[in-house]
């Protein structure tokens, strides 16, 4: 990460560098923010600029040994500390048991949250936590030498998430800085870390991005039509992170949708052939996004029956979807929406214990052909 990969953000990035010109380098920092917004890239810029041997006039060099080791975020004097979980099988889990993950997680996307951290490192529902034994780690590394450059860098992410006997540690730590070290705090919830801690950090707030930033990045990074990022940029408010999660589910909304509408057609004319094919495809799709689309069609299934009993102000569908539904609203009707939901909402749990995703779509399929019959 560089600084002239960050998404807008001039002003703050202008601090960062001009304050490490002027060589006043603070032995911590709060860098605060919504998720999405660039705190971590800020970071790890700011950090990759500090350990630069030929720095340039806005940004590290790229070619030096030190930031040849940035671009594999392997650099000696680099420390990051983070929310983990444990691990079935390994209790006593350090925050270095995950770098592949980390390392991986921060190269590709940067400006996530926790919820896509937990998921990389397949979380379930544990909850991300930086456990007290980690203040150990953290004394150790910084008692290193430094290896190759003038300051030791350790990245606290979401210091909220850590454990009250770790944080006090690392209070102390603040109080009586070691040498040449630099903490970066990258916090999402700042009002939640204790005082002390905040009190000995200089505070840096990221604001959202721009608007005008953002468009930029999305026609730039994502594929999403110009009329559309009108839309996208108003919900986002300027976090890339939920612009992105935003563009991803309208696109897989209409993925659903083109599946759902297949699949009615090829139960109402029974295509047998057609129905095997798509079955192929479901069982392709992976576990979350089969779940994903049994509960979008039960959703479109529900929108389909309250739309015959003609509540237009009960009704939630996009455009497309109210295309489809006019002609296949009849026949979705008080006979058969019990056994439609009941199928779905079946096909779901048989997902969820693994059963043959091929041979539950395909069930599905002639099941719903059966249904269609009841037209109103
Ligand atoms: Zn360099």
């Amino acid at each position: 990460m560089f600084f002239k990969d960050i998404i807008g953000q001039t002003e703050t990035k202008q601090r960062f560098i001009q304050s490490v010109k002027e060589g006043f380098i603070p032995h911590a920092r709060l860098i605060s923010g919504r998720e999405g917004t660039g705190t971590l890239p800020l970071a790890l810029a700011y950090a990759r600029y500090l350990h630069c041997t030929n720095r340039q006039e806005e940004d590290a060099c790229g070619t030096c040994p030190s930031c040849q080791k940035f671009n594999k975020l392997s650099h000696p004097d680099l420390h990051f500390v983070f929310p983990i979980i444990n691990k079935k099988g390994n209790k006593e889990a350090f925050c270095d048991d995950f770098l592949p993950e980390w390392r991986k997680f921060i190269s590709e996307t940067p400006y996530a949250g926790l919820t896509t951290w937990l998921e990389a490192i397949d979380a379930e529902n544990a909850q991300g936590l930086i456990y007290a034994r980690e203040s150990e780690e953290i004394l150790r590394k910084l008692n290193l030498k430094a290896y190759e450059s003038d300051y030791k860098v350790m990245i606290i992410w979401l210091p909220e998430k850590m454990h009250e006997t770790a944080a006090n540690r690392l209070l102390k730590l603040l109080e009586e800085p070691p040498e040449k070290t630099v903490f970066l705090l990258v916090s999402e919830e700042p009002e939640k870390i204790i005082t002390t801690i905040r009190s000995r950090a200089q505070a840096l707030n990221v604001p959202p991005i721009a608007d005008e930033d953002l468009a930029r990045a999305l026609a730039e990074k994502q594929t999403i039509s110009s009329e559309d990022i009108a839309l996208v940029i108003r919900l986002a408010k300027g976090s890339y992170e939920d612009a992105v999660n935003i563009i991803q589910s309208t696109n897989e909304n209409e993925a659903y949708l083109d599946l759902f509408i297949t699949i009615m057609r090829n139960s109402w004319t029974r295509n047998v052939v057609n129905m095997k094919a798509k079955a192929d495809q479901f069982a392709s799709m992976g576990r979350d996004r089969q779940k994903g689309f049994l509960a979008y069609s039960q959703r479109m299934i529900r929108e389909n029956f309250l739309y015959c009993l003609q509540a237009p102000e009960i009704n939630y569908m996009n455009r497309k979807e109210a295309e489809f539904a006019v002609n296949f609203h009849p026949y979705v009707n008080e006979v058969n929406i019990i056994d439609f939901m009941g199928e779905l909402a079946l096909a779901e749990r048989h997902i969820e214990s693994n059963v043959n995703p091929r041979m539950i779509f395909f069930d599905l399929s002639m099941k719903i052909a059966v249904l269609l019959k009841n037209k109103n």
